[in-house]
Order: C-alpha cells, then sequence, then structure tokens
C-alpha cells in the first residue's frame, strides 16, 4: 500500500520524521491518510488550509509523573499522559489505558483514531486519549486506589465536563473510574460529568458497561444484513480477550442466535465447542479477576491453550477484542482457509494493514475498529447528556439509542465509500465519513 496522492505523501513523510519513534502513530496516521486521497484531490482547499498537518499533530500533550506507595510501603512511580488531539466538534473525549506497554506512540495512535470514531457517532465529541503505563493485574485494591488518586492529582487540571471527559480502556474498569472519579470530585468539589463509565448510583449511564461489545454486534449485523443478505444467527464466533468489550460481544452475540466457541487473555485461549457459559465467564474475569484457565477447570467439556493460536479455530465470525494489531497476516490467512465471512474489530486496530489488505482481497467483510467499536464513546456520549441534564434514562431506551447509532455509522461508512469510489471499503468509508465532519468544523473555526 503506497499512498499516491503527492501532497498527502509529502505531509505523511513529514509526520514520520517528526514521530518517527512511535510506529503505532504512524499506522493508524498512514491507514488514514491512504483513505483520505480521493477527499484531498476534490477538495484542495483542505491542503491549503493544512487540515491533515494539523490533524495529525494534537492540540496538547500531557505527560506526568504519577508516585504513589505499594503495600509493602515502597514508593513506585509510574509515567501517566493524556493527548488533547482534536476539540474541533466537542470537548475532547476518549478513555484511559493503564497497561504495562502504553507509551507516546499508544496513546497518540488511539487519540488520533479517536478523533474520527467521536465523529462517526453524530454526537458533539472531540478525540483524546491517556493511560499511564500502570499494570493493575496483581495489584490490592489499595495499590490500585493510590495509583488512581495519584494519577488524578495531577490529571484533574485538564479535565471537566466542557473540556475534557475521559472514561476507561484497558485495565480502567469500573473499580479505576470509581476510584478516578471519588478523588476528581474531592480535588474540585464539583459533582460533575468530566469522567464517564461511573457506576449507576453515581452518574453512570445504562449500558456502558455493555455499549462496545454490544455495539459492535448491531454494527456487524448491518454489515452482513447489507452486504451479504444473511444475519449472524446459526453462525459460529471467535472473540479474543476477556475484558469488558469481550465479555458483553460474546453476550450480545449469543442473544442474537450466534455460538461463541473461543475467548482469551493474554496468556493463553479457552474452546467450549456447546458455546461459551457467558455468566460464568463473566463472574470469573470480571468479579474473581481470574486468568481465563480457570474457565476450562470448572467447565467439562472446555479445553485451555497457552499462546495466541486463537485464530486458528474455524469460525464464521472474527471478533478481536483484547489489543492493537492482535491480528496478523499469518492470523487471517487462517481464518480465510477456514471460511471466516467477517471480521469486526472489537480492539482498536486490531489488524496490521497487511491483515485488512489480505481480507479484503479474499472477499472477507472487514470492519474497522474506528467504526464498529464506536459503541462504547456513543453511550459515553449519552451519559454526557444525562449528567448534563440531571436526568437518567432506563436501559431499554439507551440500548436502542445505541442500536441505532451503530446503524447509523455503518450507513455512514458504506456511503461515503461509494460516494469516493471505494464502493463497500469500510475503512476508507470509515475514515472519509469521520473526517469529513470535523474538517468542515476546522474549516469555519480558522486556523487554530
Ligand atoms: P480490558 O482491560 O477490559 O480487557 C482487555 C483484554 O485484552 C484482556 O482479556 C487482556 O488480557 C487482553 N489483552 C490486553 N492486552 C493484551 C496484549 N498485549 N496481548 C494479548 N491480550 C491482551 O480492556 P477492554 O475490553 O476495555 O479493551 C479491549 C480493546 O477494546 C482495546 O483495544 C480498547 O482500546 C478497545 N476499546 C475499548 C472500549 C471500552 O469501552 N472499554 C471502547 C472502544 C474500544 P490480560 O488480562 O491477560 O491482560
Amino acid at each position: 500500500m503506497h499512498i499516491t496522492n503527492e501532497y498527502l505523501a509529502s505531509t505523511f513523510e513529514a509526520v514520520q520524521k517528526r514521530n518517527s519513534n512511535e510506529p503505532e502513530f504512524l499506522q493508524a496516521v498512514f491507514e488514514v491518510f491512504h483513505s483520505l486521497q480521493p477527499v484531498a484531490e476534490k477538495k484542495p482547499r483542505l491542503a491549503k488550509e493544512g487540515v491533515f498537518e494539523r490533524l495529525a499533530e494534537p492540540e496538547r500533550m500531557i505527560s506526568f509523573r504519577v508516585p504513589w506507595v505499594d503495600d509493602q510501603g515502597k514508593v513506585q512511580v509510574n509515567r501517566g499522559y493524556r493527548v488533547q488531539f482534536s476539540s474541533a466538534i466537542g470537548p475532547y473525549k476518549g478513555g484511559l489505558r493503564f497497561h504495562p506497554s502504553v507509551n507516546s506512540s499508544i496513546v497518540k495512535f488511539l487519540g488520533f483514531e479517536q478523533i474520527f470514531k467521536n465523529s462517526l457517532t453524530g454526537l458533539p465529541m472531540g478525540g483524546g486519549k491517556g493511560g499511564a503505563d500502570f499494570d493493575p493485574r496483581g495489584r490490592s485494591d489499595g495499590e490500585v486506589m493510590r495509583f488512581c488518586q495519584s494519577f488524578m492529582n495531577e490529571m484533574y487540571r485538564h479535565l471537566g465536563p466542557n473540556t475534557d471527559v475521559p472514561a476507561g480502556d484497558i485495565g480502567v474498569g469500573g473499580r479505576e473510574i470509581g476510584y478516578l472519579y471519588g478523588q476528581y470530585k474531592k480535588l474540585t468539589g464539583r459533582f460533575e460529568g468530566a469522567i464517564t463509565g461511573k457506576g449507576l448510583t453515581y452518574g453512570g449511564s445504562q449500558v456502558r458497561t455493555q455499549a462496545t461489545g454490544y455495539g459492535l454486534c448491531y454494527f456487524t449485523e448491518e454489515m452482513l444484513r447489507k452486504m451479504k443478505g444473511i444475519s449472524m444467527e446459526g453462525m459460529t464466533a471467535v472473540v479474543s480477550g476477556s475484558g469488558n468489550v469481550a465479555l458483553y460481544a460474546i453476550e450480545k452475540a449469543q442473544e442474537m442466535g450466534v455460538r461463541v466457541i473461543a475467548a482469551s487473555d493474554s496468556n493463553g485461549y479457552i474452546v467450549d465447542e456447546k458455546g461459551i457459559d457467558f455468566q460464568l465467564l463473566r463472574r470469573l474475569k470480571e468479579e474473581e479477576r481470574l486468568r481465563i484457565s480457570a474457565y476450562a477447570d470448572q467447565v467439562p467439556g472446555a479445553q485451555y491453550f497457552p499462546g495466541r493460536d486463537i485464530w486458528s479455530i474455524k469460525c464464521d465470525l472474527a471478533l478481536p477484542c483484547a489489543t492493537q494489531n492482535e491480528l496478523r497476516l499469518e492470523d487471517a490467512q487462517k481464518l480465510v482457509k477456514n471460511g471466516v465471512i467477517a471480521v469486526a474489530e472489537g480492539s482498536n486496530m486490531s489488524s496490521t494493514p497487511e491483515t485488512i489488505e489480505y481480507l479484503q482481497q479474499n472477499g472477507v467483510l472487514f470492519a474497522p475498529s474506528k467504526a464498529a467499536n464506536a459503541g462504547g464513546v456513543a453511550v459515553s456520549g449519552l451519559e454526557m447528556s444525562q449528567n448534563a441534564s440531571h436526568a437518567i434514562w432506563g436501559f431499554d431506551k439507551v440500548d436502542r439509542q445505541l442500536a441505532k447509532i451503530m446503524v447509523g455509522i455503518f450507513h455512514s461508512a458504506l456511503d461515503a465509500s461509494a460516494q469516493y469510489g471505494v464502493e463497500g471499503d469500510l475503512v476508507a468509508g470509515a475514515n472519509i465519513a469521520g473526517f469529513a465532519k470535523v474538517a468542515n468544523a476546522m474549516l469555519w473555526q480558522g486556523i487554530v
């Protein structure tokens, strides 16, 4: 894959020079610039006003020390980040990731993707992301709390319901959001919607926990119906990961008549040909915080395999829901050989560029993360609306809105792909549709 448009190629080269040690960020920018070539050709004003250059440089990148005391009384130091990428269409919005692999490249690729994803939802949210190289796994509740409080001691001054509104991501679930919000409130003295993913008793929204996984299934169903005239019902699926996104993708897929036969964590994967027992898996992961191997210990007939060969399992649907670049070319080759019908990304940038190209060339429907996993941030947007108006909406109302937003995102991406001569390429369609609104807002707001 090459960028042939001269202007975008030279702009990408400059981005490469400036961020040479940030491979994930460059991968994300390359994909978007590649998709935007027909747009740049049709609208020369975008180049003149530096829209591409401006979008590839964050408005602000904050990095800070997070000191905290572990259970042995030893002082630990981590590095925290927040990238405030674009506020063209609303306050910065995007999750926080706590994982040892977090660095400026990871945070910037996620923040950059978030700009277009948030735009696709149709809600007024800019793009941001953050996190720390802290690993909550194996830490006590007390250690996690002290870390979150220290993280917020710096972060709070950059947040606010109309400024920047973080949420969860890898390693940041209900427990971490609670501690972060408690400290935000203590420091500011304000009970306000400056974080989403909050618990239902203190300003959270119904369906936020389930939103990314549910939304992924709503998107996939619409894609299958409109592009192949078939439904998910009766299909088999493999889901990677067993965290927030994976769990609720499994629940919703099974509700929709899919048999989900495998799930994983970073050590290995389980196979349960009868279909995964969602309630058991949820309890083991969310409540008991165990490794996924515990599932095979408890379920007769289920098997545990160490390693990452989950994509060698034959399935109709592959739903990667763990982390970036988890679906590699060799995985895609196995999926295609086994007759996979669709791949829909629950994790951000699940697939390498070669994987996407191979799947598309082999007639596999491919749903890119910035469209297919936008359900989480969409319901975060609905949580912000509820907080701003002091309202509480019911589960069904939020779920219906989520489904409507996901169907809308699919059609925006499909329509944009048709309009720019790449019909059915949802990667290009999602990038173009997400970009259109942000670019328009930037043109109206002058050079800022
Ligand atoms: P969780 O922390 O709840 O779960 C992450 C899961 O992925 C765990 O099973 C974890 O295994 C596995 N995992 C994480 N890192 C790796 C790795 N390097 N290699 C292999 N497996 C790994 O995170 P979420 O479910 O919230 O997030 C999953 C993905 O979905 C991420 O890409 C995130 O950006 C994306 N996403 C999340 C949203 C949300 O609302 N939460 C919204 C949109 C996208 P282990 O426990 O062994 O680490």
